[in-house]
């Protein structure tokens, strides 16, 4: 059986004063929480204070992006190993506000994602139909084939130490989630085409449901069979919120 894992993005959010302040509050809430894998994925710039206050402790780091070359000449980005020393354990890939404002495809989302495996970072890769997709009934085609070719540099072996994150494009940000039941339908979906490739060890790969997930909404999401957890964005800006959240989830 799959352990639920919440994780939360906290996009271009928290400054270091901030960041400190959330991981001091953050930590004794959920001090009690065993059965729940947490995440943060925190901007570049805030991953040392988690590393700080956070190391030892229950709560992995995440970032939101990572290159896929080792070291070099590429001005602006960061390696998985530079990600490993501030002590990350995952790392979002392919959210759709990159493949939307930077423009990101699947072929460099493919090569970073295998960078990241090689490196022992785990990937949460994200998948999602924008609403024409939706509208046009083709979000199940179109985000099966987003998989596929995100996945298309690994070996079935490495496929069954990723994170996948169904987050619906028009459900990101608005407050509108999809129905617990168009999430499951896209879950089970991503997991049968997950199995097309890797076999059984689709059975053990953690889908996670993303859009406007609160701790008002969660449980009805959990509750389904294919979903085994969030990638919360604004609910995870808060230790309160996100607390209750985790302890609803
Ligand atoms: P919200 O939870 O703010 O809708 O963001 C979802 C998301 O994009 C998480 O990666």
């Amino acid at each position: 059986s799959r352990k639920q894992l919440i994780a939360g993005n906290w996009k271009m959010f928290m400054n270091t004063q901030q960041a400190r302040e959330f991981a001091l509050d953050f930590q004794g809430r959920v001090a009690d929480v065993t059965d729940k894998e947490i995440v943060i994925c925190a901007p570049f710039t805030a991953l040392h204070v988690l590393k700080e206050e956070w190391e030892e402790g229950i709560i992995h780091i995440g970032a939101q992006d990572v290159f896929y070359q080792k070291e070099g000449a590429y001005t602006g980005e960061i390696s998985p190993a530079m990600l490993v020393d501030l002590a990350c354990t995952y790392v979002i890939i392919g959210h759709s506000e990159r493949r939307g404002y930077l423009k990101e495809n699947d072929e460099l989302i493919a090569q970073k994602i295998k960078a990241a495996l090689e490196n022992n970072l785990k990937p949460i890769l994200c998948v999602g139909e924008n609403l024409s997709q939706r509208e046009d009934g083709k979000a199940l085609s179109f985000v099966r084939s987003q998989v596929e070719k995100d996945l298309s540099e690994l070996s079935s072996s490495d496929i069954g130490k990723i994170v996948i994150a169904y987050e619906p494009v028009w459900a990101i940000g608005t407050g509108k989630t999809a129905s617990p039941q168009d999430a499951q339908e896209m879950c089970a979906a991503i997991r049968s085409t997950l199995a097309g490739i890797a076999g059984a060890a689709a059975n053990n790969i953690q889908i996670l449901y993303g859009g406007s997930v609160k701790a008002d909404n969660i449980k009805e999401l959990t509750k389904k069979k294919d979903i085994d957890g969030a990638l919360v964005g604004g609910a995870s800006l808060d230790p309160k919120q996100f607390a209750d959240l985790i302890h609803n989830a």
